[in-house]
Order: structure tokens, then sequence, then C-alpha cells
């Protein structure tokens, strides 16, 4: 593998931003942030290959155009590739809050895990442990807010399913980092999926929008607000990720946006109640 001369400097030579990387190991896949002094969102991701050592080489490999500025293994190691003052490339085609430059604005985290094309092996509790560190230190150290510590398929719902439902976000919340509430239990009720119109599912695009999700407000459950459902779902309600809003997604939905902001509207509760 051959790497361009910036990222032949000796192992070491550049410091790392987090007392908990063991290792810099620099990738050459990065560039100046547009627009943005300092990060503000944490993006995290599984490598979704084979083995960690096949997707460390490719976050190194200049042809891949890929990286992030950490990588976790399985035994909870932590190597640094991109320094965070520097734009990695692991946000690809995104939107959260309207913005759309997601490798400006953030910091991208690749957790060793063959994901759903390796049928999804949990993740190991080092390795978890490891990822909470990290997430401490950089939100600690950059004041990056809860709710702005998000997964790949958040921001990309249409294309991307990483870190996945097997993701534990509940043990992070109660470890202190990220936004999250128990999910709301699943139950009997009026549900809306493809095909719904009318007003209760703009309401439900307007919530997904409030929350940050890339949803248009077409009125119409199409396959798009599927897809940000089913994202959705794999953050914040895992126990079933099928892109149809039941009573259960919706009101979770209600409760973290509520939990956000005690004046938001309750309009989940209006979405819910004359899906039917
Ligand atoms: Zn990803």
């Amino acid at each position: 593998m051959s790497l361009r001369p910036s990222a032949e400097r000796p192992e070491g030579r550049r410091r790392p931003d987090s007392p908990l990387v063991e290792r810099f190991i620099a990738s050459p896949n990065h560039t100046e942030r547009r627009g943005y002094a300092t990060p503000d969102c944490v993006i995290l991701h599984y490598t979704g290959m084979p083995t960690g050592a096949a997707a460390l080489a490719l976050l190194r490999d200049p042809a891949s155009e890929v990286s992030a500025h950490y990588f976790v293994w399985e035994d909870g190691r932590i190597v640094q590739l991109v320094g965070e003052d520097r734009r990695a490339w692991h946000a690809g085609l995104s939107v959260w809050k309207g913005e759309r430059d997601i490798n400006s604005c953030s910091i991208g985290i690749e957790i060793v895990n063959p994901g759903h094309d390796g049928d999804l092996p949990p993740f190991p509790d080092v390795q978890i442990a490891a990822v909470i560190a990290l997430l401490r230190d950089i939100c600690g150290r950059r004041a990056i807010q809860p709710e702005r510590v998000l997964a790949h398929s958040d921001i990309a719902p249409a294309r991307k399913r990483d870190p996945g439902e097997l993701f534990p976000w509940g043990r992070l919340w109660r470890e202190g980092v990220g936004h999250w509430v128990e999910p709301s239990p699943i139950v009997e009720g009026p549900i809306l999926k493809r095909g719904a119109e009318g007003p209760p599912v703009r309401a439900l695009q307007a919530m997904l929008a409030l929350y940050g999700y890339g949803a248009e407000l077409s009125g119409v459950y199409d396959k798009q607000t599927e897809l940000c459902v089913a994202a959705f779902q794999r953050h914040f309600r895992p126990a079933r990720v099928d892109g149809e809003a039941d009573v259960s997604t919706v009101e979770t939905l209600r409760r973290l946006i509520e939990a956000l902001n005690p004046f938001a509207p309750r309009s989940g509760e209006k979405v819910a109640r004359s899906a039917g």
C-alpha cells in the first residue's frame, strides 16, 4: 500500500487528541473542515467488514477515499487515524437538522464489527466500554450536546444501517453518553405505514424533522418516510425495526422531543390517535 507523504510521518509524531488513544496511525484521507472551527457532533459507525484489519487498511488507503477519526477494536484498543481538527471522510451523503456537510461538523468513530452482512454479532462489553470512555472524553472536551451523538443510519437512512440495532444506545445513555428515553412498550393500536396519507403522516414527518432527521413533510408515507422511521427505530426502539410508525414508535419519538424541550407540542398523541 502506498501512502501520500502526509501519511508517512512516523507514528507518534502526531499527538493523539484523546489520552485514551493507544496509537496514532495516520490516514491520508482528510481535508480542511469547511465552515466549522470545531466539530459539534459525533457519528458512530460499524466497520461492516469481515475483519478489523481489513477495515483499518481500507480507511488508510488513499484510493478508498474513506476515513474516520477513531477506530475501536473488539478488545477496546483505540487508534486515531485523523486529527480532530481535520475533516475525515466517513459520513457521505447525509443530513441532520438541515446540515448536509456532516463531515465538516463531526467526529467519526468506526467500531469494529462485521455488521448486517456478517450476521450482526453483538458488540463485546469491553469494546462498548471503550466507546463510552472515548465519547465522554470527546463530548467533554468539545462540549458536544448529548443529542448530537448519532448513528450513521440516523443521518443517511436510505443508505446506511450502522452501527445497527444491536448497538446499546440505552447503556450509553445510562453511562452518561448520548440522548435516549426508555422505549415505550409495543402495544396494539393504530399504525401508520406505506400508503398512508394526510395530516397524521405529515405530523409524524414533522416530528422526525424536528428531532433532526432529513424527513420531507410530504404528507405521504413513502419509501423515504419508511426508511427514516426504520432508522429511528434502530436507534431508539430497536425491539422491532420495520419502518412502520406504531404507537410505541410515535410515543417514543414524542417523549424524546419532549425530553429536549419540555414546551414542545404533544403532537405524537394526536398522530397516534388519528392514525386509524
Ligand atoms: Zn458508517
